[in-house]
């Protein structure tokens, strides 16, 4: 199982009545990754399978909507960026068209922004 914040995909609500141990299905628009969601959670839960389908997904935030502080988690080695909480800094502008509405970091040890994928954000901070 993985978590996965309910804002870093289209998700819309399956069922039409809360089910009955609680809570909701969800599925993305966007790539089609179904998951649950607990009574008051900002987190879906995920099997393997779902989630591995959850990476391909194109869904992108509106600018408007990006979080300005995101906590992140899960990243890899390589990045060299420790888990924690990040403020959300603007796409580098030789990245403009394409990753202008994702989730930048600022990262010390390379000196440059990073962006961040969906899977890797456990909250964001609005
Ligand atoms: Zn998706």
């Amino acid at each position: 199982m993985k978590i996965v914040n309910i804002k870093s995909h289209d998700f819309k609500k399956v069922n039409l009545v809360t089910l009955k141990k609680g809570g909701d299905n969800y599925e993305c628009s966007v790539c089609g990754c179904k998951g649950y969601r607990s009574p008051f959670q900002d987190n879906l839960t995920l099997t393997e399978k779902e989630f591995k389908k959850s990476l391909k997904c194109s869904f992108q935030q509106p600018i408007s909507k990006r979080p300005k502080k995101v906590l992140i988690v899960d990243l890899k080695p390589e990045l060299n960026l420790p888990e924690g909480t990040y403020d959300v800094v603007d796409c580098p502008a030789h990245q403009d068209k394409k990753f202008k509405h994702d989730v930048w970091v600022f990262n010390d040890a390379r000196g440059e922004p990073c962006r961040i994928l969906p899977h890797e954000i456990i909250s964001k901070f609005f």
